[in-house]
């Protein structure tokens, strides 16, 4: 056989042994509640993870309504990353249980609660009174709206899963640093971009932007519902109205996802301006990373404030 034929037949049979090896190499299967925890996951995973997530970007992932389809896609993954402080406690416990998954039951290595060493803001000192219909009992679980603490929900994936796959641990780690650097540049350049609504007085619909605000200096002066997931009564919406204009406050913040109803009540009676934002990656369609998110977010906020 000549030289060169045979050096090809060797290489295509080479090729025809290691092909099938790379196609099947195992991936570890993850599925995340929220798609920031998600796209997150997918920087420190690369390509070692297979990846899911739940709540969609435009749902409220307070109150998302458990799908068989759902309980399938938790069936056979290796690890479940969810937000935890209660957030998705109308759901993802009944599907925990329908999923009949082992490996992603509370305690076990396959079930990563993302709220694990992140700074929280507003943990009650006192008893918790479920009675009166707080769901924020554990404190505010809106954090991923600091991307500091995207910083932070990565390592603790990126630990997780060197743990479950230490084969390609380094990968996951490299991945983090990579991840950190990125983001590192991106705090500063948003924080720069910030500084021309810091000081600003706002108030919003949900308890849910005090990690933004607190990261980029703005003020809630005031919320809409009475308690977090409490609608307005007409007497509260009325004070509310009241106190927006006597403060000259100018916005009204809301997720995309809450009913705008009082809210536009809200806005129409006063001079604050209701503007309404997604609070989650792929909250609106051209939203495809965490740092997207962020990118729109102080985008609107600078827009809505020159107007
Ligand atoms: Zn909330």
């Amino acid at each position: 056989m000549n030289k060169t034929i045979k050096q090809i037949v060797i290489g295509i049979l080479m090729l025809a042994i290691f092909i099938p090896t790379i196609s099947f190499a195992k991936k570890i299967k993850v599925v995340a509640t929220l798609p920031d925890l998600a796209s997150i996951t997918e920087a420190v995973g690369g390509a070692n993870v297979e990846l899911s997530a739940i709540c969609k970007g435009y749902q409220d992932p307070h109150y998302l309504q458990a799908k068989p389809s759902y309980a399938r896609k938790m069936n056979n993954v290796d690890l479940l990353v969810f937000n935890g402080l209660e957030l998705e406690i109308g759901w993802l416990p009944p599907l925990i249980d329908v999923a009949r998954n082992p490996q992603i039951r509370p305690g076990k290595i396959g079930c990563l609660d993302c709220s694990e060493g992140i700074e929280l803001l507003e943990v009650p000192t006192g008893k918790i009174d479920r009675s009166k219909g707080d769901i924020h009992p554990l404190g505010n679980p809106h954090y991923t709206l600091d991307p500091r603490n995207g910083i932070k929900v990565a390592e603790t994936i990126a630990n997780r899963l060197a743990e479950i796959d230490p084969e390609n641990g380094d990968e996951y780690f490299r991945n983090f640093d990579n991840f950190k650097s990125m983001m590192d540049v991106k705090i500063y350049e948003w924080e720069e971009k910030a500084k021309l609504f810091k000081g600003l007085e706002i108030v919003t619909y949900h308890k849910q932007w005090e990690y933004l605000t607190n990261w980029l200096g703005l003020s809630i002066e005031g919320y809409l519902e009475n308690r977090p997931g409490i609608p307005p009564s007409p007497r509260h919406l009325k004070s509310f109205v009241e106190m927006i204009d006597q403060r000259g406050i100018q916005i009204l913040l809301a997720a995309n996802y809450v009913d705008v109803s009082q809210a536009k009540k809200a806005a129409d009676r006063s001079k604050a301006k209701l503007i309404i934002l997604p609070t989650l990656v792929k909250g609106k369609e051209f939203i495809k990373s965490y740092t997207d998110l962020f990118d729109y977010l102080i985008e609107q906020l600078i827009e809505n404030m020159e107007e």
